[in-house]
């Protein structure tokens, strides 16, 4: 829209919008809180902390200096601006922080927006929102780097050596009524799911959050946007597994009503595999300690030295433990083999306690069992800690 379109064509909301807009610009306070150093905008210059604000807003499609001239001489009203250099231009953008359109957008277009109540599209009566979180590789640079941290590039064989810096873009966006509403950007070891977590108090009660992948965002007690409406399992996304899915709907039920003995899902999940052997796993692995960059000791048995398995005809699986070298502290197990999916629950409450392989090797097991696994992987990875041991598994 050009600037010279007829004024009693735009809504009176949209006038009062434009009327605060050029008032923040020009508050004292705004400009201070918004300029990188005191000094900056402070003498008299064409490019004005105002005019720096406006030409950043606008989409700049052509290049930037013939795009800066027309815009001047858009705000001149005939009036002659003398031509702006590329290098004039360059220095004004460097002296604006990032946060003056944050605050422009939360403290002044979305009250406005806001109080527009009946011309607002809708979708069935209710606002829609968009909420998208992207990884995005950001220029390598020091600085970059110390504020979002390194990811190293990986391929088949591993990681290649090759790292950069790596952001994770969050945003909220008012659909059928084209408004940001919430843009974070954040290092990219912070979760989407908790980034949207945070980012969903900008709904409220009534109005319709949808993802990239269709997931409904809840918080932490599985409450949508609209309080007393929860959601729980495979519709709010990760894991998707009918073990989490009953126990979040567990929580959802206990807070729903009030109820106190259940308040949260274990951070611990259990992976289970029903193929033929069965796999199953709990906390960390082997690689993800190497990338973790944890110090580690691995514990194996065999099911082909154990009584019960020897009698079930079942011989061909291993149950791994991984632990801390420095303190025994168990950090995982991974199993494959027949009941794989039932013999990893003694493995979690070890885990979930943060108590040591002593434990394995404190407590009795029923004898012939296949949990008496565990009890020789303790022992297996005590040799392998000492450094030596007399049989593998
Ligand atoms: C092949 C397969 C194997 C799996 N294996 C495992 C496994 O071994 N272990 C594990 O933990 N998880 C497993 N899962 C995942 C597990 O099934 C899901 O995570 C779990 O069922 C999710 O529960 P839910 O209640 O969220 O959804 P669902 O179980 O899908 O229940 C949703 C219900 O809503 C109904 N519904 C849908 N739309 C409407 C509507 N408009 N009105 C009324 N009703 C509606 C559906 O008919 C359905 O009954 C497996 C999934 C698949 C597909």
């Amino acid at each position: 829209m050009g600037m010279r379109t007829i004024v009693e064509s735009i809504p009176a909301y949209l006038t009062t919008l434009v009327e605060l807009l050029r008032n923040r610009l020009h508050d004292a306070q705004f400009i201070a809180r918004h300029r990188v150093r005191p000094e900056d905008f402070t003498r008299e210059r064409q490019l004005t902390f105002p005019i720096v604000i406006l030409f950043v807003l606008q989409k700049t499609i052509k290049s930037i200096h013939r795009h800066l001239h027309e815009f001047l001489d858009e705000l001149a009203m005939g009036q002659l601006f003398e031509p702006v250099t590329a290098g004039a231009w360059t220095h004004a953008r460097a002296k604006l922080k990032h946060t003056a359109f944050i605050e422009l957008n939360q403290q002044v277009v979305l009250p406005i927006v806001n109080q527009q109540g009946d011309q607002l599209q809708r979708w069935h009566g209710h606002r829609l929102f968009g909420h998208d979180s992207s990884l995005i590789r950001l220029p390598d640079s020091p600085e970059l780097a110390q504020e979002f941290g390194r990811v190293e590039i990986k391929n088949h064989k591993g990681a290649t050596g090759t790292a950069y810096p790596e952001g994770r873009m969050s945003i909220v966006y008012d659909l059928l009524n084209r408004i940001g509403v919430d843009a974070r950007l954040e290092s990219s070891r912070v979760g989407e799911v908790s980034l949207a977590i945070e980012q969903s108090v900008h709904l409220s009660c009534g109005d319709v959050a949808i993802n990239d992948r269709g997931y409904i965002p809840v918080d932490e007690h599985y409450r949508t946007a609209v309080p007393h409406i929860y959601a729980a399992g495979d519709v709010i996304g990760f894991p998707a597994l009918a073990s989490t899915s009953m126990e979040q709907g567990r929580v959802a039920v206990c807070h729903a009503f009030g109820l106190k003995y259940k308040e949260r899902v274990a951070s611990l999940l259990p992976m289970g595999i029903y193929t033929i052997p069965e796999i199953s796993s709990a906390g960390e692995t082997e690689e993800s300690c190497k990338e973790k960059k944890i110090d580690y000791v691995v514990g194996r048995a065999l099911y082909e030295n154990n009584a019960r398995g020897h009698i079930t005809g079942d011989t061909a699986g291993m149950l791994k433990l991984i632990f801390a070298r420095a303190d025994k502290k168990l950090l995982g197990v991974s199993i494959i083999g027949e009941n794989a999916t039932e013999l990893i629950h003694v493995g979690m409450m070890v885990l979930d306690n943060g108590l040591t392989i002593d434990e394995f090797i404190e407590q009795v097991f029923n004898y012939p069992t296949l949990s008496e696994t565990y009890k020789y992987a303790a022992y297996d990875g005590l040799g392998n800690l000492a450094g030596h041991k007399l049989r593998e598994g």
